[in-house]
Parts: structure tokens; C-alpha cells; sequence
């Protein structure tokens, strides 16, 4: 038997930032992951730490993830320090290109829905003709029309960042335990114990942050989590000279030199393959934008299964029938990767999720399934 604090299964970016959230706090938690078998979107995603265009007609989403984005550098500095490994953080400001009117027409009015439905917390961009766009950016090619800008986005390498937060666990004395594939719950209110490979473990919190793991996980302590795997592929080349001063929504250079080139989105079921008339697709498109492309190898090319739920936002939720048991799910954990570890392992510890998160709720599944 092994008493924690805290269980959390998941040791994807999502479980392990809330399991660094509540270690940092002094809590005693411990993560079960599955292991390498298991779909791991942490593990395949493109690393933007994005802001524009999230929370469209839900400025609750908007709210949260610019808060994340704000955070984002003491997090990443503070892991660091922890840790001595480098997430790759940076925060220069994100455009997204159009390669049409249409596109930006569509782009300028997005964005100024964003901006109104902010209201006081002011959404600040800029729309940019092509012109100015090169500015920014002078490799763009002469089919960009323009660009929608704004200062709150980034990019971040995942990887580091879930090996500095892994490492970051132990050093506060959380356990992580691989090969740990969570099926059953032994659950009470704010009483919880799992059994794997012959030793028990009991918290009177558990944390779901078990990616596409949630749905199954969820129903065993009252937590509707309907998500479902939404696939993305994406293009890496070989390093080249500093070229792109800036993270665009599709394309970006990562702090290495290599340019990764995203991402698709496809229901394709579990299949997490890639194909290549989705490669084909995201290369000429990448090439018009960028012609320089056009002479620069490709190195690797791989998919991964978003996490999704079926409005796209996140899920977060306290179950009713069993107080002290969390879900935490989300398709931006790179970008929520600083909320989650900064206020939700808080909100963990207090045994309550604020009002800003009542838009998260599983309660509005409900709402849908009785319409
Ligand atoms: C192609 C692509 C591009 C993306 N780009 C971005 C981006 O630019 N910016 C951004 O913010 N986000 C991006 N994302 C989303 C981001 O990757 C995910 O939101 C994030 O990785 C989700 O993390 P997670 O920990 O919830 O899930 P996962 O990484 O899937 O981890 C879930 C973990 O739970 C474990 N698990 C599952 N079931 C069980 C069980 N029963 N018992 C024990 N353990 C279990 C698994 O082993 C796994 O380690 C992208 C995703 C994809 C696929």
C-alpha cells in the first residue's frame, strides 16, 4: 500500500504539468502511465504555445489560454532553474498567412470577433497586407496576401518541456510509475486507490489526465469525457540558417533550425499513420507560402491522435458522485501546459474548480444530450 496525496494518471504533457502543479505545493502525487503502447499526442504535436483563433464564440477560451500564453515564461524559467533543461520557449508574436482574399477576409473577421468578445481584457492584433507581412517575414513568397498578428504567440519543443516536467516531478518528490496501464478504480468520495502490479495506491485526490485514456477512465468515477482521437500529420526537414523570425500557425522553425511544416486534421479513427496525399497537400502549401522550401529536404514525416472533445474545448470537472476525482483534458496542452501546472493543480488541492472553468464542464454535454 502507498499513500499519496494525489493520484494522476497520465504522464502525457496534461497529467504530468497538474502532477508538477501539486509535487511544487508540496504534495505528495503520483503519476501511473501506461507507457509506450499507448497514444501519446504529447509525444507528436506541432509546440505551439498559440493564442489567435483560440476561443472563438467562447471567450472564457480565450481568457484561459492567454493566461497560460502570459505564464508561459515563468514556467518555462522556473523549470528550467528545477531542472537545467531547456524547453525552447519563446515568445516573438505568431502570424497567420492566407494565400487568398478569402482567406483573409475570413482571418480579418475572426479576429475582430475576438477582439469584441473580449471585452475588457482587450484582444490586441493586427491584420497585415502583404507588404507588411514581408516585413516580418521575408521569406514569405509573393502568393501570401496577408497575415492576421498578434504578440501572445509562441512556440515551446514538447519534448523538453515533458522531460523537464518529468524531471521536475521527482525532483519535488512526486513518483512516476511507467508500464501502469490504470483499468479499474477502487472510488469513494475523496477516497481513491488503484492497484497495479501488486501494490495499491491511495490518495484522496485522482487527477484523469490520461489523453484519449479519459473516456473509458471518466465512467468509472461519473465523469462524462467524450473525446475522441482527431489525427494530425506533420512534415519536418533538415536544419537550416535562422529563416523564420516567427512561429506561423502551419509552419515554424524550431530553435534547432528545422522547419516543421503541420498539421493536418482528419478523422481517421485510431489509425495514427501518415499518408501521403496529406503530405502532398501540406508541402505545396507550404511551398507556396514559403518558396525557399521548395530546396530544403525533408527529414521525417509522422501523425498523432489529438485529444478532442466534441466542441474542441477543454474538459475540466470535479465528479459529483465522487468529490475529489478530476478529469483534465484538452487539444492544447502545449499551450495549457503553464495553466494546467500553475492554477489547476491549485484548484486540485482546494477541492474546487473556480466559475472562469464552469465553460469547461461536463455539464455541457448534458445540455447537448438533452437538445
Ligand atoms: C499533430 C498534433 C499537433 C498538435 N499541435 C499542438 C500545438 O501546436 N500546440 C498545442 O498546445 N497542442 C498541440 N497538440 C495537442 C497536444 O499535443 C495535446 O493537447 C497534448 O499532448 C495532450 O496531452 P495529454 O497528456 O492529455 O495526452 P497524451 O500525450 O496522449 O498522454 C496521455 C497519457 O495517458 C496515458 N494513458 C492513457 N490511458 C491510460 C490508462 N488507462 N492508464 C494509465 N495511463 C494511461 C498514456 O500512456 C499517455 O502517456 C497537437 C496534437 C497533435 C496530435
Amino acid at each position: 500500500m502507498a499513500d499519496f496525496d494525489a493520484i494522476v494518471v497520465g504522464g502525457g504533457l496534461v497529467g504530468t504539468a497538474v502532477a508538477y502543479g501539486l509535487a511544487r505545493r508540496g504534495r505528495k502525487a503520483v503519476v501511473l502511465d501506461e507507457g509506450d503502447i499507448a497514444h501519446r499526442a504529447s509525444r507528436g504535436n506541432f509546440g505551439l504555445v498559440w493564442v489567435q483563433s483560440k476561443g472563438f464564440g467562447v471567450p472564457e477560451y480565450q481568457r484561459w489560454t492567454r493566461r497560460s500564453s502570459e505564464d508561459w515564461g515563468a514556467f518555462s524559467a522556473q523549470l528550467q532553474k528545477e531542472t537545467g533543461i531547456a524547453s525552447g520557449h519563446e515568445r516573438p508574436g505568431g502570424v497567420t498567412l492566407c494565400l487568398t482574399e478569402e482567406e483573409l477576409d475570413k482571418r480579418r473577421r475572426m479576429m475582430a470577433q475576438l477582439h469584441l468578445e473580449a471585452g475588457e481584457t482587450n484582444f490586441e492584433y493586427e491584420i497585415l497586407d502583404h507588404a507588411q507581412t514581408k516585413k516580418l517575414i521575408p521569406a514569405i513568397g509573393p502568393q501570401v496576401v496577408g497575415a492576421s498578428y498578434t504578440r501572445y504567440d509562441g512556440a515551446a519543443n514538447p519534448l523538453y518541456t515533458l522531460r523537464a516536467l518529468h524531471a521536475a516531478l521527482l525532483q519535488h518528490g512526486g513518483r512516476y510509475v511507467p508500464n501502469a496501464r490504470v483499468e479499474h478504480i477502487n472510488a469513494a468520495p475523496n477516497q481513491f486507490s488503484i492497484t497495479i502490479n501488486g501494490t495499491t495506491y491511495a490518495a484522496p485526490r485522482l487527477v484523469l489526465g490520461a489523453g484519449l485514456g479519459n473516456k473509458a477512465l471518466g465512467e468509472k468515477v461519473g465523469l462524462n469525457v467524450p473525446v475522441r482521437p482527431v489525427r494530425g500529420q506533420i512534415i519536418v526537414t533538415e536544419r537550416v540558417a535562422p529563416v523564420l523570425p516567427m512561429p506561423t500557425l502551419m509552419i515554424r522553425q524550431t530553435v534547432e533550425g528545422t522547419i516543421m511544416i503541420g498539421e493536418s486534421r482528419e478523422d481517421a479513427g485510431w489509425i495514427d499513420t501518415t499518408t501521403p496525399e496529406i503530405v502532398h497537400t501540406l508541402a505545396e502549401r507550404a511551398v507556396k507560402t514559403f518558396p525557399f522550401l521548395r530546396d530544403v529536404r525533408i527529414v521525417r514525416t509522422w501523425a498523432a491522435l489529438r485529444v478532442m472533445a466534441p466542441d474542441g474545448l477543454p474538459i475540466y470537472e470535479q465528479s459529483r458522485d465522487f468529490p475529489g476525482a478530476f478529469v483534465c483534458t484538452c487539444h492544447s496542452g502545449v499551450t495549457l501546459a503553464a495553466a494546467h501546472a500553475l492554477h489547476y493543480a491549485q484548484y486540485v488541492i482546494d477541492g474546487a474548480l473556480p466559475p472562469e472553468l464552469a465553460r469547461f464542464s461536463t455539464r455541457r454535454f448534458d445540455v447537448q444530450a438533452a437538445a
